[in-house]
């Protein structure tokens, strides 16, 4: 056989907190690892959420051997949807990740058509010429795993999301023994999760939740809802455990929460007792103190049960007096200004908000840099790539590993598109391929450009002016007065003059029209004269109709 090198492809999640993806690439074998999204910042206005270029995927389609998810957190399971629309291979899941993600296959209506296999903690499955043992992590949900790839370059250690929590919520610590081994066997490239390489010390055990839980239960007056992500499984169990000790029902809200809660209580990695847990319509008629809600929203998104719980805009039910909200997360970057204002107004509205600054209701579900040591100093590779992170988490795991001492000319950080080559000998940077976004709006995949993302946050922050224009198709002039719209601009009621110019300028401009660009001239002097007016800028539409 004709030794090859092995090419290490980040597709996603390198340069970025979310939308995981890694190929990894031998002669004619690509295997893939997660297939995650990222939810946007919220200055990408409409857009649903963004997954990771796979163009190098659909170009090398043919060499494709298997899909491996690590975990069933959105940011590795999210894409799996798009990409397996175009590529259909073999996907490989433990069994809640599997669950998981066959609810998201359901929605796309596309679950009977993929190949899904289950494999376990502890197994070893061999996808073309990878030889992947899977090696079981803590984490924020259960079932997760990491992976140690053999590959015919030397043995790859993958190691996903993970945390060395020696009293995890479900009992399962982080498998040391199966890590000692592979570094017996030596360990060629290590590449391992950044997200919190500038936090010091040790991530607290899930377990330091749960007094604080205990007291916010103990103290609260009338109804707790508390707010997470839907595939927050572990969190989940905790609410479930500590609405038990304190005697209250349990229900879930939103279709996400209540799917993915469904399939953990299925697959038995959420331990519920049926009394305990009510559908929402009767939790919502029961005593408000004796009840517990769990839903969605806990990074400021407004159309989230919680974001519209502060806006009052929910539709099944709202806050009532004596309510407190937990909101059991950590900001993902970039979105703590939108909680903040989150926050601010479910307090307006009432409600009693308990969060992480002021009570520990959240612990990370990710390793910190003591942890982070301690991986590389049980494997001891020989490259390492730090992986899941912003550069600047990067560069901090980057530094740590020098730390303990790895050279610096064996790390390699690396942002999404630029392909590694490894060997026994050497690792180096051979090529760049696009590492960019694909967005998602609404089930459409990558028909929105940038440049409609910009025309968004224009609309959002300064509004727009549509003039509605009706003219004789004959003679070119106008049927009727022309009518001016505008929203999110300025109140036409309190700003009659500027209404009345807007009406003048159209007005003359359709007399003075004689070269058929009537609406492009017309956009170009309305837009100018507004912002000259008022130093703003709407989007400015005409809408022109010849009768
Ligand atoms: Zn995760
Ligand atoms: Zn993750």
């Amino acid at each position: 056989m004709k030794q090859h090198k092995l090419r290490i492809v980040p597709l996603g999640g390198l340069g970025e907190v979310g939308k995981n993806m890694m190929a990894y690439e031998y002669g004619e074998n690509i295997l893939v690892v997660d297939a995650g999204l990222m939810f946007p910042e919220n200055d990408m206005l409409g857009i649903d959420y963004i997954i990771p270029d796979f163009q190098y995927l659909l170009d090398n389609r043919r060499k494709i051997r298997g899909l491996i998810i690590t975990h069933g957190h959105e940011d590795h399971t999210g894409a799996a949807r798009h990409i397996l629309e175009e590529i259909n291979v073999p996907v490989y899941a433990t069994p809640l990740t599997r669950g998981l993600l066959e609810v998201k296959l359901a929605r796309g209506g596309m679950l009977s058509r993929i190949n899904l296999n289950t494999v376990h903690a502890g197994d070893i499955v061999e996808i073309g010429p990878f030889k992947v043992e899977l090696f079981h992590v803590c984490h924020s949900v259960p079932d997760s795993v990491g992976l140690g790839i053999t590959t015919p370059a030397g043995l790859i250690v993958h190691t996903g999301d993970y945390k060395f929590d020696h009293t995890p919520v479900d009992n399962w610590p982080t498998d040391y023994a199966k890590l000692a081994e592979f570094s017996g066997r030596g360990v060629l490239a290590l590449l391992a999760d950044s997200t919190n390489s500038t936090r010091q010390g040790w991530t607290p055990s899930e377990r330091v939740i749960d007094p604080a839980f205990d007291q916010v239960f103990r103290e609260a007056k009338g109804r707790i809802i508390v707010a997470s992500f839907a595939s927050l499984i572990s969190r989940m169990q905790q609410v479930a455990n500590t609405a038990q000790r304190h005697k209250r029902k349990m229900a879930f809200a939103g279709a996400s929460m209540v799917e993915n809660a469904k399939i953990a209580r299925k697959l038995g990695y959420l331990d519920i007792p049926e009394e305990v847990l009510l559908p929402i319509d009767q939790a919502l008629k029961i005593d408000p103190s004796e009840v517990v809600l769990m839903c969605t929203g806990t990074q400021g998104e407004p159309t989230s049960i919680m974001g519209r719980l502060s806006t009052g805009a929910n539709r099944q039910f709202d806050l009532i007096k004596d309510d407190t909200v937990i909101l059991s997360s950590h900001p993902i970057p970039g979105n703590e200004e939108s909680i903040n204002r989150t926050i601010n107004r479910l307090f307006r509205r009432g409600a009693n908000v308990i969060y992480e600054a002021i009570a520990p209701v959240h612990v990370s579900g990710h390793a910190s840099q003591e942890e982070m040591k301690l991986l590389l100093n049980m494997l001891r590779p020989k490259f390492f790539i730090p992986i899941h992170g912003e550069l600047r988490h990067l560069r901090q795991h980057a530094a740590l590993a020098q730390q303990v001492g790895i050279p610096a000319e064996r790390i390699a950080v690396i942002e999404n598109g630029t392909i590694i080559e490894v060997s026994q000998e050497a690792m180096r940077i051979v090529e760049r391929i696009p590492g960019g976004y694909i967005f998602v709006d609404g089930g459409s995949v990558g028909e929105l450009g940038e440049s409609l993302v910009r025309e968004r946050e224009i609309l959002a922050k300064d509004g727009f002016v549509l003039v509605n224009l009706a003219l004789d198709h004959t003679t070119g002039r106008l049927r009727e007065e022309p009518e001016v719209i505008t929203r999110g601009f300025v109140h036409a009621k309190d700003n009659d003059d500027i209404m009345m110019e807007i009406r003048r300028i159209v007005i003359d401009g359709v007399k003075a029209n004689n070269n058929g660009r009537l609406t492009q001239e017309l956009e170009q002097v309305l837009k100018s004269f507004l912002f000259n007016r008022t130093r703003r800028r709407p989007m400015v539409f005409i809408k022109l109709i010849e009768v």
